[in-house]
């Protein structure tokens, strides 16, 4: 087989492989400015999402697939210092590094929204079991799982698990006044 076969055959099974495990290669996007705040629900077609967002930001959004654990994008997350995160979605602002915390999980995991308004909860059946499903107020995109009583040291015992590709991050001086202790926002999720 010649070189350039072989060179052939790698980057097919490369691309194959690629195909058929969870993408992991998008990284949380970053910006400088925070994005124009949305004034009403967003509502998109199917093919405009598509065409707006990446691959996995799309699956993660749109159909609530799930990153990788421990991915390039958890890395990026923990190594990011102050600043808000919003939703890749619609930019709405959904996380404050204020309310972050590792949790060693493999996710980006915050202990509160940072605006409360912009973040819902429904009840999650999926995989055989009930979850909290948290999602983005403003365009419905599915952002993760907010799990209660984990006994992690913060001031809500929440973990809201996110996917960082859901996210936008704007580094600067924190914003989102929900936690430091203070009483969790209001939520309409009964509590179990
Ligand atoms: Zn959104």
């Amino acid at each position: 087989m010649g070189q350039l076969d072989c060179l052939t055959l790698l980057v097919g099974m490369m691309a194959s492989l690629s195909a058929c495990r969870p993408a992991a290669t998008t990284r949380m996007e970053a910006y400088r400015q925070p994005p124009p705040p949305p004034t009403n629900k967003v509502v998109k077609t199917d093919a405009e999402w598509r065409a707006q967002l990446s691959q996995e930001q799309y699956q993660v959004l749109r159909h609530a697939a799930t990153e990788r654990p421990f991915g390039p994008v958890y890395e990026q997350f923990r190594r990011q210092g102050q600043g808000t995160y919003y939703c890749a979605g619609c930019g709405a602002e959904l996380f404050s590094s204020n309310q972050k915390f590792d949790s060693h999980c493999g996710w980006p995991s915050f202990y509160d929204p940072a605006d409360a308004k912009n973040v819902i909860t429904r009840d999650d059946f999926a995989m055989g079991m009930v979850r909290t499903e948290v999602l983005c107020a403003v365009c419905g995109g599915h952002l993760g799982h907010v799990f209660k009583g984990e006994g992690f040291p913060t001031p809500t015992n929440l973990r809201y698990c996110i996917n960082g590709v859901a996210l936008k991050f704007v580094p600067g001086p924190a914003g989102g006044g929900a936690g430091g202790g203070q009483t969790p926002p209001k939520s309409d999720r009964s509590d179990r």
